[in-house]
């Protein structure tokens, strides 16, 4: 029996509804990349049933000592969560938000990717070119959980307060992050998107911080846009953008856009990073668990394919991870397409042509 050189051990949350789904598609084509790549390497998944289920049976999303089981594992490969019967905060925070803030993954990298053979609803002729990616700060901003509700006798009715935090340390590292993955790519661009003009405390320290770090940076084109104007951006000229980094709320609206943009959300992936290593990254689609598809197969499995191979990139396999992306390509342009993108393959007949496509490269 060959040896092989390293096992990736790969925690699996599957989740709620399309979850399940695109996960186990996910795994399908993944295991071909390695198994065709030559490089010696595996992946060897291990399953948590965690999720609204989860709940319904024992009150919590995960067990307490979830993040200790996660904790050494290599990475994390997540579908989605959310059932109706379960509130959404209660899902989300239950277990994504408690895994994101557990781990410090701080930083979210969400790439918008147009794909041959998808007509994105720009209708433009070379949408085919366009690539550009949303970096959204995960760890704080309008996301902190900070704030309360109260009874007010004073309003007659309660009261709630919803604060966002913005540190110093926090901007920064995100900046710095943008500004270094600006530097991998063709074009050499970062757009910092805030409200500043009517966020006057924490986005105004973070424009203050774009431009402190952007000064060590000077082979990097920079600009600082509203995040109104950037939503308008985004479909009038999409061809200016290449790294957008955002607050927790507006990259999370904006990456929305741009998969949209980019014809679905089905295709958009998504990882969640603690840089630093310290703790596993999480690697996940864009998508949530869409109930409204969820058990008839008919889900789009490339956005959870693409994040795939963006758990590749993590782990140091860059060109399988780039065999992934080009089988993605190859099966778009070859018209292998879920209803969500107008066609009316399955998740089963995308999945068999991502892996078909992986072993005849083009
Ligand atoms: P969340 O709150 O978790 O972000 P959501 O309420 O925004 O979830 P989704 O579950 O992402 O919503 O679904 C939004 C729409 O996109 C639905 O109509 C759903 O069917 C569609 N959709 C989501 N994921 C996919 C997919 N993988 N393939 C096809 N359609 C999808
Ligand atoms: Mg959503």
């Amino acid at each position: 029996m060959p040896s092989t050189a390293r096992t990736y051990r790969i925690a699996t949350i599957p989740g709620d509804g399309v979850g399940r789904e695109v996960v186990d598609a996910g795994r399908a084509v993944l295991d071909a990349a390695a198994r065709v790549s030559g490089e010696d390497f595996a992946l060897e998944w291990t399953e948590l049933p965690w999720g609204s289920d989860h709940y319904g049976r024992t009150g919590r999303m995960m067990p307490a000592d979830g993040l200790q089981t996660l904790e050494g594992f290599d990475a994390i490969y997540f579908g989605a969560v959310g059932w109706p019967g379960v509130p959404d905060h209660v899902s989300l925070w239950g277990l994504r938000l408690a895994i994101c803030q557990g781990f410090d993954q701080w930083a979210n990298v969400r790439p918008v990717v147009f794909h041959p053979g998808v007509t994105s609803p720009l209708r433009k002729a070379d949408s085919a070119d366009l690539d550009w990616v949303v970096v959204r700060e995960n760890s704080e901003g309008e996301y902190a959980g900070l704030g309360g509700r109260n009874f007010s006798a004073r309003e007659g009715g309660e009261v709630a307060v919803q604060s966002s935090l913005f540190t110093e340390t926090g901007c920064e590292r995100i900046m710095r992050f943008s500004f270094e993955l600006a530097r991998t790519r063709d074009r050499k661009k970062v757009a910092s998107v805030t409200k500043s003009n009517a966020q006057q405390y924490g986005m105004v320290l973070w424009d203050d911080v774009f431009r402190r770090v952007a000064a060590d940076y000077p082979d990097v084109e920079t600009e600082s846009v509203l995040v109104d104007a950037m939503a308008a951006r985004f479909v009038l000229a999409p061809e200016s953008l290449s790294v957008v980094v955002a607050s927790n709320l507006n990259a999370d609206i904006l990456s929305d856009l741009g998969s949209a943009l980019a014809g679905s959300l089905g295709i958009a992936a998504s990882a969640n990073l603690n840089p630093e290593r310290r703790y596993p990254s999480m690697f996940e689609p864009v998508h949530g668990s869409a109930p409204d598809i969820a058990g008839r197969g008919v889900a789009n499995p490339i956005g959870a394919v693409a994040s795939g191979a963006m758990m590749l990139d993590h782990l140091g396999h860059p060109e399988v991870a780039d065999a992934v992306r080009a089988a993605i390509d190859a099966t778009t342009a070859a018209g292998v397409l879920t209803a969500d993108l107008g066609g009316s393959a399955t998740t089963e007949d995308v999945t068999s042509a991502l892996v078909a496509a992986l072993r005849e490269p083009a």
